[in-house]
């Protein structure tokens, strides 16, 4: 098996493992799911609180735990949000449409998500607007 189909399963069974990297098409998932995650470290390190003989190991034990658990994960689902949302403003039509919200990939007509390859509206409720190229920084 080459590095780049190991590489490709290992995503996948991430994904499906934590699905909480598929939930980044906003920022309030992201922010929610962070939260969720911190929620679930601090449990954590309260129950092994006990078992640590050392009180500063636990305080580095909960860093590296808040580091890799709830900081590294919404870094990922940040960047992939970043991703969708260049994306999105390459909708021809929807760029172009004066309901189109750049910043948040969102149509503001329909309260929906746009994305590059779908048009919430179908086309049918366009309304002539300045074009808009969100890029935005990494
Ligand atoms: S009204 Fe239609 S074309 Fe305009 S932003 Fe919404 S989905 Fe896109």
């Amino acid at each position: 098996m080459s590095l780049g189909t190991a590489w490709m399963k290992g995503s996948v069974l991430i994904n499906e493992l934590f699905p909480i990297f598929e939930t980044c098409s906003n920022v309030g998932a992201i922010i929610y799911w962070g939260l969720i995650r911190f929620a679930l470290v601090l449990v954590g390190a309260w129950v092994l609180y006990n078992f640590m003989p050392n009180y500063s190991d636990w305080w580095t034990l909960f860093f590296v735990a808040v580091g890799l658990v709830v900081v590294y994960p919404a870094q990922l689902a940040w960047r992939k949000h970043v991703e969708t949302v260049r994306h999105a403003s390459r909708n021809g039509l929807c760029a172009t449409c004066r309901h189109f919200a750049a910043e948040e990939t969102l149509c503001t007509k329909l309260d929906e998500h746009v994305r590059r390859e779908y048009t919430p509206c179908g086309g049918e409720g366009w309304e002539p607007g300045e074009a808009v190229l969100y890029t935005p920084e990494l």
